[in-house]
């Protein structure tokens, strides 16, 4: 491309959707490409949601990846690129952010794009952290230590950003550590998630890459950044009295209580794009952890990309509805 522009961009935010794999049903149907749309069909009523991009019900990796390249790589030109997946749980969020080892999702496809285009052009400086959020806590998936509950702040004034406190920031020579490190955040992640029934679907893992182009002595260097974010499942929590956790069940009461958090956060994260959308003056960064550690990634001047996994079984239908209305209020 034409260096210094961006693939098409609707606003600052581009929504795709992909679907789990599974036996069709005629309660979901779409069609694919640009400008894709969503048909459903529930309670009786049919809703047609249209996207930036649907991807065919059988789309590879590949195919996935190709059409995320262009923002990926833009991170080498200095800009911001924050792409999440976003869905119920179960429908495919961490194998499109991450893969299975012989299927590569776009994390590592990513990190290859990235070392393979710098390996052709300026040597960059690339550093990386990783982090989960989990009921609100934030904690860092590449400490040396065991993780330890990290503090939000906000930065120095007139620098507009925030700081974690104790985050550890890694220096990444080549292709190979990356991956390495990579591996070593996410069974950080896959440990508690054994110990906490299901931790790491429900909790937000956000991975940042900063890129940081060599440049000549004084001349201001820039530096692209990329985030890439496996949210939490978006399946609503039950409300309070309506069917709550039976009483006497310690387990169900937590598991309440990270849904109500998980909802909020996504509910922040609807917000802060709803509004950067409109660009309306006040964005409420501030409403959860999440979107105050990526208020740097979202402002003016950035891309998001949030990929919609969407399942299409009868019994996920309400949740399907919900988070393609969630994509059209951000989209
Ligand atoms: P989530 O992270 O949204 O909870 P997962 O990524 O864990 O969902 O996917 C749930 C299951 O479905 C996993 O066993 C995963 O391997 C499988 N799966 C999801 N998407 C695909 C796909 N496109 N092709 C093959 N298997 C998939
Ligand atoms: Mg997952």
């Amino acid at each position: 491309g034409c260096p210094g522009r961006l693939p098409e961009l609707k606003g600052n935010i581009r929504v795709l959707c992909r679907l789990r794999p599974g036996t069709p049903s005629s309660l979901v149907s779409v069609e694919p490409g640009p400008g894709g749309t969503v048909t459903t069909c529930y309670r009786g009523r049919h809703r047609r949601f249209r996207l930036d991009w649907v991807f065919p019900p059988d789309a590879s990796q590949e195919e996935v990846f190709r059409e995320l390249e262009p923002a990926v790589l833009s991170c080498l030109r200095g800009y911001s690129v924050c792409i999440f997946t976003y869905g119920q749980t179960g429908t495919g969020k961490t194998y499109s952010m991450e893969g299975p080892p012989d299927d590569p999702g776009i994390a590592p496809r990513a990190l290859q794009s990235l070392f393979r285009e710098m390996g052709a052009g300026r040597p960059h400086r690339v550093t990386l952290s990783m982090v989960e959020i989990y009921n609100e806590a934030v904690r860092d998936l590449l400490a040396p230590g065991p993780p330890e509950r990290l503090a939000v702040r906000q930065g120095p004034e007139g620098q507009g950003g925030i700081q974690v406190a104790g985050l550890t920031h890694w220096d990444v020579p080549n292709l190979e550590t990356l991956h390495q490190m990579l591996r070593l955040g996410r069974s950080n992640r896959a440990t508690a998630a054994t110990a906490m029934n299901q931790r790491s679907s429900r909790s937000h893992a956000l991975v940042t890459l900063t890129l940081r182009a060599a440049s000549p002595p004084r001349a201001p260097s820039t530096a692209g950044t990329l985030h890439l974010v496996d949210l939490a499942g978006s399946e609503r929590a039950r409300k309070a009295g309506e069917a709550g956790p039976p009483r006497g069940d310690p387990d169900g009461a937590r598991r309440l209580r990270e849904a109500q958090t998980i909802n909020r956060s996504l509910l922040a994260l609807g917000g802060v794009m709803a509004a950067l959308r409109a660009h309306r003056p006040h964005v409420p960064f501030r409403d959860s952890q999440l979107t105050r550690l990526l208020q740097p990634a979202l402002g003016p001047g950035t891309t998001a990309v949030l990929l919609l996994q969407i399942s299409t079984r009868p019994e996920d239908l309400g949740e399907t509805v919900c988070s393609l209305k969630f994509a059209e209020r951000v989209g």
